[in-house]
């Protein structure tokens, strides 16, 4: 089984020029051995401006971040199996840092929105809502270095390496 290597990056895509183009398209190609493959885009997760973008995998059809490519095979890294290093092993972290607090921006959101709410309780949930926006941002932030990292130690191909 040779190494995988990632074909296309969501979070890379969506800093390149032809972004917004592609973001309207709700799709992109890349290329595949002799020919191309269309790919879906889904926007998820619509936590105060944090919006992620997934690819629909051609292969089996999940949201997913990255594609890869192994032994001719195009995928994802769930149907690739190709192991993620920060997944498995911190889950509850993973929802006590992120998930958690991404719902309860959600929350804060929504009741932002009323018209009813006195200036001071206003106040107070918009500085919680700072908190809380800033802690999932660097914990999403520590993360992605912590992969590139991991991966880079193990001499993974990365995106953009060459
Ligand atoms: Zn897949």
């Amino acid at each position: 089984m040779s190494a995988a290597r990632v074909v296309a990056s969501l979070p890379a895509l969506a800093r390149s020029d032809g972004w917004a183009a592609t973001k309207k398209n709700r799709a992109f190609t890349i290329v595949h051995g002799d020919g191309q493959v269309d790919v879906s885009i889904v926007e998820q997760h619509k936590v105060g401006h944090l919006i992620f973008y997934f690819a629909v995998c051609p292969a089996c059809g999940h949201m997913a971040r990255d594609l890869v490519e192994r032994d001719g095979k195009l995928g994802c890294r769930s149907c690739l199996r190709v192991l993620h290093p920060d997944q498995a092993l911190s889950g509850s972290k993973w929802n006590r840092l992120v998930v958690r607090p991404a719902r309860q921006l959600a929350r804060i959101d929504e009741r932002l929105q009323r018209r009813d709410l006195d200036r001071n309780h206003r106040r107070r949930l918009r500085r919680r809502r700072q908190r809380l926006l800033r802690q999932v941002e660097e914990e999403l932030a520590q993360r992605q270095l912590d992969v590139v990292a991991k991966l880079a130690a193990i001499g993974f191909p990365l995106y953009g390496a060459g």
